[in-house]
């Protein structure tokens, strides 16, 4: 029932008493249309086809259609600042990854903070990345790839998803672990950049599985290893890159999703509680399982799992981020 007929068939109420209760009625009759579940990054991309799965799911137990609105930019910070200043009616919801916790140290001039503008609904799942090639790039495996990369420094290009992506975080510390600098290029998400990488116009990216488990199985890439320390239940035969010698070689991405400060609680409550029903739901595991992804364990998937994890991901992120000084305005 909609908010304004709840009112008129109540319409003996008092004003002071409907003004006392409007919060409470509106909760109630969450969600009344469509919710907006922003995504930073491109469609098709990792970020992406975690949102639509999970939203999919998510919309059954809300009984409203979940619409993914990709807002692309600044490695995913121009989609996090509108949905910082949306209205908090629980109509637009927010979807991110590691980015909300590197943001604060990698942008001085950031318009949003990630610790006080957002309510947060639950972590979603850790997804591993890849370091892949053109398919046409001679080294067969990593030990011949970095002998490779320093020989042709120059000429090789690394593609990414802009500063704050996981993808750049990923290439820095495979840069530094090599000790090399590729040139980069910048991407509004891992789905163009993966286009031309097929294409041939880049040469290399590190991506989630969530996107490239596809392509890594069709061959139409190369695969150089895990950024896990174990091997992946998904992809057994691909040796981790910490195992052929990046010793200590770790990315994991973590997806959480948020919604704008001042959401009522009775709101959060309501798509944490969808969220964790979809967390469960066996298409969910499946698919999520098949691209290589974890389903974050039942405490992770609670608004104070994602927040506390969110400030010590900020606290550790920041100390490596202002020592390696990689900054944007
Ligand atoms: N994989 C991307 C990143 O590097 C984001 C995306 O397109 O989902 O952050």
């Amino acid at each position: 029932m909609s908010v304004f007929r709840s009112l008129t068939a109540g319409a003996m109420l008092a004003v002071s008493t409907l003004a006392a209760t409007a919060p409470a009625l509106a909760a109630d009759a969450y969600p009344s249309r469509p919710i907006t579940l922003v995504v930073p990054f491109a469609a098709g991309g990792p970020t992406d086809v975690v949102a639509r799965a999970v939203g999919l799911a998510m919309s059954k137990q809300l009984g409203q259609p979940i619409v993914v609105e990709n807002k692309l930019g600044a490695g995913g910070t121009l989609a996090a600042g509108s949905v910082a200043r949306a209205q908090p009616d629980g109509y637009t919801l927010f979807i991110h990854h590691n980015g909300m916790a590197t943001a604060p140290a990698l942008y001085r001039k950031l318009q949003f903070n990630p610790l006080t503008d957002f309510e947060y609904v639950g972590q979603v799942v850790d997804v591993p990345m890849t370091l892949l090639g053109r398919k046409d790039l001679p080294p067969k495996n990593l030990p011949e790839l970095i002998p490779y990369i320093k020989a042709n420094a120059s000429k090789l290009t690394l593609a990414h998803a802009g500063l704050g992506a996981v993808s750049q975080l990923c290439g820095v510390i495979f840069q530094q672990a090599i000790g090399v600098q590729l040139q980069t290029v910048p991407y509004k998400g891992t789905a163009p950049a993966m286009t031309d990488l097929l294409g041939g116009q880049v040469d290399l990216l590190c991506d989630q599985t969530t996107q490239t488990t596809a392509y890594i199985k069709a061959g139409s890439v190369k695969l150089y290893g895990v950024t896990t320390l174990q091997r992946l239940k998904a992809m057994p035969e691909t040796p981790t890159l910490d195992e052929q010698g990046l010793k200590g070689f770790q990315v994991v991405v973590w997806h959480g999703i948020y919604a704008p400060k001042g959401t009522p609680k009775p709101v959060l409550d309501r798509v944490n509680a969808a969220l964790k029903v979809a967390l469960k739901d066996a298409t969910v595991r499946q698919r999520m399982a098949d691209l290589g992804a974890e389903i974050v364990p039942e405490s992770k998937q609670t608004p104070e799992g994602l927040r506390t994890w969110l400030k010590s991901e900020t606290d550790r992120w920041g100390t490596v981020i202002r020592a390696a000084g990689e900054f944007a305005d």
